[in-house]
């Protein structure tokens, strides 16, 4: 694969430019054209022979949307084509507040999570960060954003891959996207998710970044945690929270556990109550979804009333919980069923 171009700043593509002998402004249109999503053989205020010099060393987009479906909610799922032809999912949900689009972070994940899609090939390889800017840039033009008028407003890092196995561009890419220059999304409406990988979280609260923290927690015992998350093994609930703690220290940023309800698993009183007693009187927020099943996992979800129930539950011990709703399922299952459609059998798509 030759290089990202998104993965450079305004001033490195500024630097680009005037090494193969191009006036300094060149540089910015080619920073401003790549921020509005454009591969760089669509900006036109470049000459053909520059994009071309530029085209032997970059590819001429990181991430292109090769497939979009739209939900009736108004939710839209896309496909995405990297470079070297591995393909990855996203999402956009349209609130009234704005809309929140899901970013990738790696083709595939090695966490190994049991009810997860992302993880059953395993990792293939980490994205750049211009390849998870990317995926930002082409839905926000796709939707008729520009990088002042965003059509993007707030991110969530829960499309494939775990984000802190990725560190160095999952943090590079946090400071790219929030970038004043570039298409500035505030890291007060980006949330990153972590399947809990506890020195990773104190590493991110040293960075600056003010972005939300959201642990997959999905159960409290450490015993029953390790049966459907890998990771457990390496660090326990006690860990998991002290990280929460001091990340809220440095940052003053309440954090978010994620509880997905897996039928009589994780789903019973008695689980209830381990969360209220771990978790009351603690600066953060539970929010509890039902399993999204995947046909590999044999794994189901618990009924929506006995999610209420649980909600309850943790409410009346004091939490504060919310059951999040279910958006788009009509266009597919599971989050990462729409990659696995494409790789069983990838003509029929696009
Ligand atoms: N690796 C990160 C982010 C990606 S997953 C993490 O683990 O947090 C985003 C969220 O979706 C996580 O909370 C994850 O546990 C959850 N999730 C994964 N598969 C799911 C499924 N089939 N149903 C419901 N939630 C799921």
């Amino acid at each position: 694969m030759k290089g990202i171009i998104q993965d450079l700043t305004k001033t490195q593509c500024i630097a680009l430019a005037e090494r193969l002998g191009e006036k300094k402004f060149r540089g910015m249109q080619l920073y401003e054209g790549l921020i509005a999503g454009k591969k760089i053989s669509e900006i036109s205020t470049l000459s053909a022979a520059f994009k071309q010099t530029l085209l032997a060393e970059y590819e001429d987009t990181a991430a292109e949307i090769v497939e979009r479906l739209v939900s009736s909610d108004g939710t839209e799922k896309y496909l995405f084509r990297l470079a070297d032809g591995n393909v990855i999912e996203g999402v956009l949900m349209k609130y009234k507040y704005g809309n929140t689009q899901c970013v990738s972070t790696q083709v595939g994940c090695r966490m190994g999570c049991k009810f997860c899609a992302s993880t059953i090939g395993g990792l293939v390889r980490n994205l750049t960060r211009g390849e998870i800017l990317s995926q930002v840039l082409a839905v926000n033009r796709l939707q008729g954003g520009t990088a002042k008028d965003r059509k993007v407003t707030n991110l969530v890092l829960m499309g494939s891959g775990e984000p802190l196995d990725n560190y160095e561009e999952v943090v590079g890419f946090l400071r790219l996207v929030s970038a004043e220059e570039g298409i500035c999304i505030s890291p007060r409406n980006i949330s990153l998710s972590t399947s809990g990988l506890a020195p990773q979280m104190r590493a991110l609260a040293e960075e600056g970044l003010s972005v939300n923290l959201t642990v997959s927690l999905h159960e409290p015992f450490d015993s029953e945690r390790q049966e459907i998350m890998p990771v457990a093994k390496a660090y326990t609930v006690q860990e998991l929270l002290s990280a929460c703690s001091y990340y809220f220290e440095k940052t003053g940023r309440r954090y978010i556990f994620e509880y997905t309800l897996i039928k009589g698993r994780n789903d019973s009183a008695r689980h209830a109550s381990e969360l209220v007693r771990l978790l009351r009187g603690r600066p953060c927020l539970v929010n509890v979804i039902r399993l999204n099943e995947v046909k590999e996992s044999g794994l189901s979800a618990t009924t929506e009333r006995d999610a209420r129930a649980f909600i309850t539950l943790l409410e009346q011990g004091g939490l504060t919980a919310t059951l999040r709703r279910s958006v788009g399922s009509d266009i597919e299952g599971a989050c990462g069923q729409l990659r696995r459609k494409y790789m069983e059998t990838p003509q029929t798509l696009n």
